[in-house]
């Protein structure tokens, strides 16, 4: 404490004395004044788990797995592995299965551990303009049943909101052949400034209000717990978990759709940022005084690159009769028509979607350096926005003399992946939650 009166008083004088015109604060330092050195922890690291619940996410990431393996992968005594292991069998969260297709007329076959599937079963739900889907997996992150839940556009209401929450959650459910008592846990993603800790939507172009304690009024109404986040953070979950991230420590995802979005794992744990809003990289400002953004700010990269964007500068370019009423995804579509018959106008507005699109993955190579760079969301079947020359574009803005590339790739999964990164929120929080509490109901 004695250290931050220091701080603070060192600040304050500062502020008085040397900088008259503005808030911001310069930090002296005197090594005098401080006592102790190394990173001042609050809380015990998070990342350090118990042994019993790394021996259970050892035998989920491999499918299969034997107790020699477990404790050759995690570098612990056999032991060790063999008392976390009869804890978990107790459990009834991972069971022993004798390894198939071998020779069993010499002695007893090999068992493997797996993690028992019907033990705990998750919904993931993906919120989103015009389209909400769902999935529900079982323990093992199987995908039981997926649904789909076409809404109105623009945004809504929380009530609004919550109806047809209800209406997804029911209809995947059904599909599944389970109720909502059968569920642990149910994951949420919607875009936005989502604060994942609090469950608060601050912002999102879906929800009307500000602020909105999406993660409460969902705990009041279903019988288990509820998780909320971004929905790019949930695409790098799900990137992390199923995907081309799985053996990549440290990676980024850059989605572009109805707007601009990234995720970053960062030595395999979902990075969010000190106040849990961190990575909008689609309202980062790349105009100073430029085009108007959703987010109310002027000159975000969204405001170039979004869909909305194109579809507002579609409408001007292509002097279209403003009688004809499209939707912005006939826009979208005819736009990209124009662009593949050759209208110069509709090309220049890819091409320039397109420009500022590889400065952005450029500055993200730049800033993070990671191991790879991941371009996902539906709108990649826009190919002129993601051509060749995008990629080498990007390059050509982060390279560096003596390093080699970051690696960018596109992956082009179906719009269900953002369910099933939701759906890994959830197995991951009923994961932590058993470890806290291995007799609890989680
Ligand atoms: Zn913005």
């Amino acid at each position: 404490m004695r250290l931050q009166r220091d701080y603070c008083g060192a600040a304050k004088k500062n502020i008085q004395s040397e900088n008259k015109v503005g808030p911001m604060v310069r930090m002296e330092r005197k090594d005098s004044m401080i006592q102790g050195c190394g990173p001042v922890r609050s809380q015990v690291d998070r990342t350090a788990k118990p042994l019993s619940q790394q021996v259970f996410e050892k035998i989920r990431s491999a499918g299969r797995i034997s107790r020699s393996d477990v404790a050759k992968d995690l570098g612990v005594s056999p032991g060790s592995v063999t008392s976390a292991v009869a804890a978990l069998m107790e459990a009834g969260l991972v069971r022993e299965d004798p390894r198939p297709n071998r020779d069993t007329a010499r002695g007893r076959p090999p068992v493997d551990l797996t993690i028992v599937p019907e033990a705990r079963h998750v919904a993931g739900l993906n919120l989103r303009e015009g389209l909400h889907s769902a999935v529900i997996t079982d323990f093992g992150g199987t995908v039981l049943a997926e649904a789909e839940l076409p809404c109105a556009p623009g945004r809504k209401d929380i009530g609004e909101l919550l109806t047809e929450i209800d209406l997804l959650l029911d209809r995947a459910l059904r599909q599944a052949g389970l109720g909502r008592g059968d569920l642990a846990a149910v994951g949420a993603g919607l875009p936005g400034f989502v604060d994942y800790a609090q469950g608060v939507v601050f912002w999102s172009p879906i929800v009307r209000e500000r602020h909105a304690p999406l993660r409460a009024v969902l705990n009041d109404r279903l019988p288990c717990a509820v998780y909320l986040d971004n929905d790019v953070n949930l695409l790098a979950l799900a990137e992390s978990w199923f995907g081309m991230g799985r053996h990549i420590a440290d990676f980024a995802v850059v989605t572009i759709e109805h707007g601009v979005g990234m995720g970053l794992v960062i030595d395999n744990q979902l990075y969010r940022g000190a106040r849990g809003m961190g990575l909008e990289i689609g309202h980062t400002t790349v105009q100073l005084d430029g085009a108007l953004c959703r987010c109310g700010q002027r000159g975000c990269l969204e405001a170039y690159i979004a869909d909305y964007a194109l579809v507002r500068e579609a409408s001007t370019a292509l002097e279209w009769d403003g009688r004809v009423t499209r939707s912005p995804q006939q826009t979208l579509e005819a736009l990209f028509d124009q662009a593949k018959a050759g209208n110069d106008a509709a090309r220049l507005i890819f091409h320039r979607a397109g420009r500022y699109l590889s400065a952005a993955l450029a500055n993200t190579i730049r800033i993070f350096d990671p191991e790879l760079l991941l371009i996902s969301g539906a709108r990649l079947r826009y190919d002129l926005l993601y051509a060749e020359e995008v990629l080498a574009e990007t390059h050509r803005f982060s390279d560096r003399i003596g390093r080699s590339r970051t690696e960018i790739a596109i992956n082009t999964w179906g719009d269900t992946v953002w369910a099933r990164g939701a759906a890994a929120l959830a197995l991951a929080e009923v994961t932590d939650a058993l470890a806290r509490d291995p007799r609890g109901d989680a």
